[in-house]
């Protein structure tokens, strides 16, 4: 299918990306332009960059699975995992005695990679199996069972974002422009009773025209379009410990260790740096912002958005303390050297948000990463595309659709039964609570 000749793509992250490099391959002759805010890409505050990121196909659900297989075999065999962007070690999924959800996805999980990976895989269903694969863990490792999927691994997610715009920067087709988009642009669409999108406006006042806009604003989408019941950006906590050359080398071939009662995992150390993450309800930084859309913006609304730079308060950093008390016991202790709070866009099951916008003609959205979408970036770009041409494949264009009902409001997002901790817990309260925890201590 034809799309129309003057693209934007607001957003520099994995969606963003991804989607312009499929663009540019199949609409060569279509003007494709990345507005992002950040005056770098990549953007070191948003989502797809870190140190690492897991790429699994380790999925309850099949139709993830075989995406991620699919994206696995580019990792493993094109550019895309070449000079250390990918490192294929493992990765060992666990769950404690008392979490039978945990089991449970795990059995499932397993079945679907068993189905992909074959021998690859091992069922691992007492503590004394899993410490036969990690056995630097020791014998404290305070785990029921699991399994181990050698066919997993995991991607240097900083490098391999610079990897992609300096593929879009030596073909030369996509533009690139600096700037922090503030609303999108609307005009009355002929007969159809919708809106129709006719570029966006910049903080600066500036004007950009478009016949298609696509937001890839992750976390932030929600001050450009109104997600609420679809999309809430919450914030995970991360940790780094500084280990020594001896230590490095003990743990940097191990695999990457999930346990999904807790939702923490323990990626292999890189550069003597040791990184402790957190997949969990997450916390929410509520704002109020002007309901977006093509009314005169005088409503407003509540909703989460990112708050950048702030360290992972006590809470998360004591949940991660546990978790190594049951993992890694000698680095429990041991001084994080940096913490940071990375925002996720979550929906209510997980799934991702790929789809015209049902209200507003060329508004399209490729976002809704729910902390898991990093794995897809070889593969998702031509997705976006089948969807934005209408060729979606039916079971992805199903779970992606906007058509989904909205969740109403005070109901919360399961995602897809993953996730672990307090829900709605609010960032600012517990930044309060170290604080004061803190200025106790010192008194
Ligand atoms: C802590 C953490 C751990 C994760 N672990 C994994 C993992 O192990 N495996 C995995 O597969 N996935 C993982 N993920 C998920 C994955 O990283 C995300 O799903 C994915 O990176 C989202 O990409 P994005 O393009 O939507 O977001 P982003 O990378 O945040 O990109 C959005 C971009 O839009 C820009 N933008 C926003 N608003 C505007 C505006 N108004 N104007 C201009 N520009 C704008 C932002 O500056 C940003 O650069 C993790 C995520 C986090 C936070």
């Amino acid at each position: 299918m034809a799309l129309p000749s003057n693209i934007l793509i607001v957003g520099g992250g994995v969606f963003g990306l991804s989607t312009a490099l499929s663009l540019s391959k199949r609409h060569p002759t279509s003007t494709i332009t990345i507005i992002e805010s950040s005056p770098t890409i990549p953007n070191p505050h948003g989502s797809s960059v870190d140190t690492s990121r897991i790429v699994r196909a380790d999925y309850a659900n099949k139709a993830y699975s075989k995406l991620a297989a699919e994206a696995i075999d580019l990792w493993r065999t094109t550019d895309w995992g070449r000079n250390g962007r990918y490192t294929q070690n493992g990765l060992l999924l666990v769950y404690p005695s008392d979490s039978a959800s945990a089991k449970e996805y795990a059995h499932k999980s397993y079945a679907n990679v068993r189905a992909i990976e074959g021998d690859n895989v091992t069922f691992l269903p007492t503590q004394t199996d899993v410490l036969s694969v990690v056995p630097a863990y020791g014998s404290t490792l305070d785990v029921a069972g699991g399994y181990v999927n050698w066919g997993s691994g995991w991607s240097d997610a900083a490098a391999t974002l610079r990897y992609a715009k300096e593929r879009l920067d030596a073909e030369g087709k996509v533009k690139f422009r600096s700037g922090n988009v503030e609303r999108v642009l609307y005009a009355a669409a002929a007969g159809s009773g919708k809106s129709k999108v006719t570029g966006v406006v910049l903080a600066d006042g500036s004007v950009v025209e478009a016949d298609l806009v696509v937001l890839a604003t992750g976390a932030w989408s929600s001050r450009l379009v109104d997600l609420r019941g679809r999309a809430v950006a919450t914030g995970q906590a991360i940790a780094y410990m500084r280990i020594s050359d001896e230590e490095q080398r003990e743990l940097e071939n191990l695999p990457t260790i999930l346990n999904f009662a807790t939702g923490i995992f323990v990626i292999p150390p890189r550069g003597n740096l040791l990184k402790i993450a957190r997949h969990a309800f997450g916390y929410r930084n509520p704002v109020v912002v002007p309901v977006p859309g093509d009314g005169d913006r005088t409503e407003t609304m509540e909703v989460s958005l990112p708050e950048q730079g702030v360290p992972v308060p006590l809470e998360g950093q004591e949940a991660f303390r546990v978790a190594l008390r049951q993992l890694l016991p000698r680095f429990a202790e041991r001084e994080f050297v940096d913490t940071r709070v990375c925002w996720y866009t979550d929906t209510p099951q997980g799934d991702f948000i790929v789809s015209y916008h049902p209200d507003h003609e060329g508004l399209f959205l490729a976002t809704g990463g729910s902390g898991h979408a990093y794995k897809f970036f070889p593969v998702i770009g031509d997705k976006i595309v089948d969807a934005l041409e209408g060729t979606l494949d039916p079971e992805l264009s199903e779970m992606w659709t906007w058509s989904k009902a909205p969740v109403s409001d005070g109901e919360d997002f399961d995602g897809d039964g993953s996730r672990s901790g307090e829900r709605r817990a609010i960032l600012k309260d517990e930044l309060a609570k170290t604080k004061k925890a803190l200025r106790s201590s010192v008194l």
